[in-house]
């Protein structure tokens, strides 16, 4: 299995080819599902190359659509803590910078200043990588409208879970189109994650490695 036979685009193939060798098995096995449209379901720990599967599906998308971009952003990724939304985002700017795609992604979470990451929301963004508590803050002051959402990452969704914030999550997904993506990843598959993901999956790609 190489990048360039999972139906990426070219320049998204070369910018992984340069840095690793081949696609981890979640890569392999979530990709094309994730790249025809569908849900997907992935159980996998920390440091399977899970967050290069999700930022390389969600500018795959970006490619194939941004033509029809407008202000407001057409990609979530929700992650339960600030440290994971850094590093989300580093690795999806990263990647978007070594595929020279000109896609803006602004990165949002509590705990720091809510006035910058107004400004760079009401600027125009593709791609927005946040915690929920911050990102209905956001919303509230009209900052950025979930409106226009075509696809949805739930990263670390067991975790989110954990720390509490279902219920954030559910006000987040009723500013959401009906019809929209999910790619939902989780380390563990207990109760909480898997009704979560039976009330936000259509027919899902599931993924258990
Ligand atoms: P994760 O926390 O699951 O996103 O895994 C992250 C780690 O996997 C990082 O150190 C990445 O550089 C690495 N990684 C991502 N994709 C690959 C790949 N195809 N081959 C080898 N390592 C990778």
């Amino acid at each position: 299995m190489s990048f360039s036979n999972l139906g990426l685009s070219a320049p998204l193939a070369s910018a992984m080819e340069r840095q690793f060798a081949a696609p981890t098995p979640v890569q392999a096995a979530s990709l094309p599902a994730a790249l025809a449209g569908r849900d997907v379901l992935v159980c996998a720990q920390t440091g399977s190359g899970k967050t290069a599967a999700f930022a390389l599906a969600v500018l795959q998308r970006w490619v194939a659509e941004s033509s029809s971009a407008g202000r407001n952003p057409q990609t979530l990724v929700l992650v339960p803590t600030r440290e994971l939304a850094v590093q989300v985002g580093g690795v999806l700017s990263g990647l978007a910078r070594d595929a020279g795609l000109g896609v803006k992604v602004s990165v949002v979470f509590g705990g720091v200043s809510i006035n910058p990451q107004m400004m760079a929301l009401r600027g125009g963004t593709d791609i927005v990588i946040a915690t929920t508590g911050r990102l209905l803050d956001l919303v509230e002051r009209n900052a950025v409208r979930l409106d226009q959402i075509r696809c949805l990452v739930l990263d670390e969704a067991d975790r989110m879970l954990d720390l509490g914030f279902a219920e954030e999550l559910d006000r987040i997904d009723a500013l959401l189109p009906e019809r929209h993506q999910s790619l939902l990843f989780s380390a563990t598959f207990g109760p909480a994650v898997r009704s979560l993901a039976e009330a936000r999956l259509r027919d899902p790609e599931s993924i258990t490695l």
